[in-house]
């Protein structure tokens, strides 16, 4: 049985998913998406995504032919056809076709699509050992230009830092905000542990405002460990006692070297390592 792709109504077999090359989103990188986890048959934080992905459309004023409760029943729908109960799905709302201009408005149907996975994680040697970072030259999108609250299909500026780490023989990047705090990684949030406290940068620093993130503040909290947002620099990030990055698909991952400079003991911290236990066991029990 083929994997089967939604696409605005219908779902088509993986090879026949097709959308138009006139479609702004491949055109232009216009449009929105999401990725999302399935744990047991639930979509974790269903609303927070579904919301998060209306926000990204209303922030690049697209419209999208959908209501919030059709692209959850669309999801639902998707992973049924597909047999996924622990898995990933990508949500993607284009901005249609319109033509060689880059008028948006020329462009009258959005196009909903999503697409499911099973599990993708890092290799669990990441997982046990941490992971190592570079900082790179690429400064995060000013929320001027591009917003990193808009997640966006445009994601040149995160390839841009990729390509960087990958360079580098590394497989996550350290990106800067244009004043030389630490925003984010390519594709996942940052976090310290230092004294105790859990600091992480505020989404002013311009982030992604991670829902894994969010999770992660809250379980903290919840645990009785401090918890603050707080523009860091890459100094910060060296004396650090520990260090974490967190994401839909990564989860909690630890790191443990930074610049060549060992974070820590060079291995995974308790905090970490405590996080990590509750994000688990959050998804594993009552994630709605
Ligand atoms: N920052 C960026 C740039 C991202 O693309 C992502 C999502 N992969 C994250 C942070 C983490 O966000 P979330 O926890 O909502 O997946």
């Amino acid at each position: 049985m083929g994997l089967k792709v939604y696409i605005s109504g219908d779902l088509y077999e993986r090879d026949e998913a097709r959308i138009s090359v006139f479609d702004h989103g491949l055109l232009y990188g216009d449009g929105v998406f999401e990725g999302i986890r399935v744990y047991g048959g639930r979509i974790f934080r269903c609303r927070e995504h579904v919301d998060r992905l209306f926000d990204s459309a209303h922030a690049i004023a697209l419209d999208i032919p959908m209501t919030r409760d059709e692209i959850v029943d669309a999801m639902r729908r998707t992973l049924e056809a597909n047999s996924v109960t622990d898995g990933y799905i990508r949500l993607v709302v284009t901005r249609g076709v319109g033509d060689l201009s880059l008028d948006p408005y020329r462009c009258r149907d959005p196009r909903v699509i999503i697409i499911t996975d099973s599990i993708q994680l890092y290799p669990p040697e990441y997982y046990d050992q941490g992971l190592e970072l570079v900082t790179v030259a690429t400064v995060r999108n000013h929320p001027n230009a591009v917003s990193p609250r808009i997640k966006s299909l445009n994601y040149l500026n995160n390839t841009l830092a990729k390509i960087e780490c990958m360079q580098a023989g590394v497989e996550e990047a350290v990106m800067l905000n244009k004043d030389g705090y630490v925003a984010e990684c390519t594709g996942d949030n940052i976090f310290i542990v230092k004294g105790g406290r859990l600091e992480t940068p505020p989404v002013h620093a311009g982030i992604l405002e991670g829902i894994t993130r969010s999770v992660v503040m809250d379980l903290a909290r919840a645990a009785g460990i401090d918890a603050v947002e707080r523009d860091m620099t890459r100094f910060d990030l060296y004396v650090a006692d520990e260090c974490f990055l967190t994401g839909t698909a990564a989860e909690i991952v630890p790191v443990v070297r930074i610049d060549s400079r060992q974070i820590g003991d060079g291995r995974p911290g308790p905090v970490t390592q405590k996080l990590m236990a509750l994000f688990r066991e959050q998804t594993a029990g009552k994630a709605d």
